[in-house]
């Protein structure tokens, strides 16, 4: 990062807890990297849907976030943007390694996750791995040591935490748990907890699901989480 970005990093921050989610419209309205407004207006994305409105403030002053809305409302936006802003304000660089981890349930989510990171995040130099299985071991294991953002599957993960010596989330700064109760429905709580023991603790972690969660999240590490609903519209 040139001293410029530097510079327009220290002043987009110090707005963070001005925001007031009632008057932020579009992206335009936040105060997001120009790389970030870019690839957002070059995806189409304009106006912020309301878990984001109500969600990406909290997130980028760096609170804990349980967020909850319904299929279809945005959620995936709702963590990428802070994302990309909070490896920007760190000045994050491939010699940091792996900055965040992001972990759904399927392989078809972590697709859909990493085609929009790939296309909000085209003008940001960050990289960026799906590790999902179902393919080479070895090309995913050599991919791991060199990648900034990581979204994989619990199971997945948990098989490189375990066997693979390259695999290294000492310096991780943020945990995205996508379709959380999904993730937890399908069996995974075990496997998420020993994920979780093996994060550093001084993390942030944003944790989204279609619905209010029934499962017992204080075991994901959360501290003090804000709560986003999304009511149903009536
Ligand atoms: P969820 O994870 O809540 O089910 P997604 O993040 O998958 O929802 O988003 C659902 C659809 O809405 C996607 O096609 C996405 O591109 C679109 N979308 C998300 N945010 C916006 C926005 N602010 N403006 C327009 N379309 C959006
Ligand atoms: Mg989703």
């Amino acid at each position: 990062q040139d001293t410029l970005e530097m510079d327009e990093m220290r002043h987009l921050t110090q707005k963070y807890d001005q925001i007031v989610p009632q008057d932020v419209k579009r992206f335009q309205d936040l105060p997001l990297c120009k790389k970030t407004q870019r690839g957002l207006w070059d995806a189409g994305y304009q106006f912020l849907t309301e878990i984001q409105r109500e969600s990406i403030p909290l997130s980028l002053q760096g609170c804990d976030v349980l967020g909850a809305a319904k299929t279809g409302s945005g959620k995936t936006l709702a963590f990428i943007i802070p994302v990309l802003e909070r490896l920007m304000s760190m000045q994050w660089t491939a010699l940091d390694g792996l900055g965040v981890l992001i972990i759904t349930p399927t392989r078809e989510l972590a697709y859909q996750i990493f085609e929009i990171l790939k296309k909000v995040g085209k003008y940001h130099d960050f990289s960026a791995a799906l590790i999902i299985g179902g393919r080479d071991w070895a090309y995913e294991r050599m991919r791991m040591d060199r990648m900034n953002i990581i979204i994989c599957t619990p199971g997945r993960l948990l098989q490189h935490m375990d066997e693979n010596p390259l695999f290294d989330c000492t310096n991780l700064k943020m945990l995205v748990l996508d379709e959380a109760d999904r993730i937890l429905d399908m069996g995974f709580q075990d496997t998420l907890n020993a994920i979780i023991e093996n994060l550093p603790p001084s993390r942030q972690t944003l944790l989204f699901s279609a619905t209010q969660t029934r499962h017992d999240l204080a075991r994901l590490g959360l501290k003090e989480p804000k709560h986003v609903w999304v009511h149903e519209e009536s």
